[in-house]
């Protein structure tokens, strides 16, 4: 943390930009991994295809994460985020699951909303474009969708004095259960249906049928909102 202290405003765009770039890169690079390597067979018959146009607004969604992350850090700076540096390993494990059960339930509503039929014309249906998936779906959003997201895990932070492990490990864990969540072969073992975990299958059933699975980490909102689907 004290070497983050020191970072100039330059070193910080370039930090934030190049940290989002590396992500997007982990994410397409183990997406097709899983998909070469996995020998169960794909969920929907054909990939969507990859568009000129999805590219361009996979780097958009890239470029707004790093704003999103730049803010984060300014809010941090100005005293309005604090992140606890040292903490034990069952605090952080508590504060991990207390964020995914938190931001599973706002992007429940939120994406529950995001299918009302104005609010899904204007942001969301680009993101249904995709009827099956491929490895550029998690980043082909509406910018206000990313930003919104981005928006809803600054509130977290700024509502609880989480730890720097606690927060870098959720990232880490949004960007893997995104990239398969879109997966178009069931990664997960049949098991992870009883644990309540939003599998691959969860997820590419909603870009099926929208009118359920509008969770992302757990089927608990759905279960409990009865919109779970399987
Ligand atoms: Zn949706
Ligand atoms: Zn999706």
């Amino acid at each position: 943390m004290a070497h983050f202290d020191r970072f100039t405003v330059m070193e910080w765009i370039v930090f934030s930009l190049l940290s989002n770039c590396a992500l997007y890169l982990l994410s397409i690079g183990l997406y097709i991994f899983i998909d070469r390597s996995c020998p169960k067979k794909k969920i929907q018959q054909e990939d969507f295809p990859i568009t000129q146009s999805d590219i361009y607004l996979s780097f958009l969604t890239v470029l707004l994460n790093t704003i999103v992350m730049l803010l984060a850090v300014y809010l941090w700076k100005m005293g309005w985020i604090v992140i606890r540096e040292f903490t034990t390993v069952f605090a952080s494990i508590a504060e991990i699951i207390c964020i995914i059960i938190v931001m599973d339930f706002l992007m429940f509503v939120f994406h529950y909303f995001a299918h009302l039929p104005v609010v899904y014309q204007l942001l969301h249906h680009k993101h249904h474009e995709h009827s099956s998936t491929n490895y550029l779906s998690l980043f082909v959003l509406h910018p206000f969708e990313t930003l919104g997201f981005g928006l809803l895990m600054i509130t977290l932070f700024l509502s609880y004095d989480f730890s720097l492990i606690s927060i870098s490990v959720y990232l880490f864990i949004n960007l893997i259960w995104g990239t398969i969540g879109h997966l178009n072969r069931e990664f997960f073992p049949s098991w992870a249906d009883h644990l309540y975990l939003g599998t691959t299958k969860f997820h590419n059933k909603h870009h099926v049928n929208e009118g359920c699975n509008f969770g992302f980490y757990t089927t608990i909102w759905d279960r409990v909102f009865r919109t779970y689907k399987n």
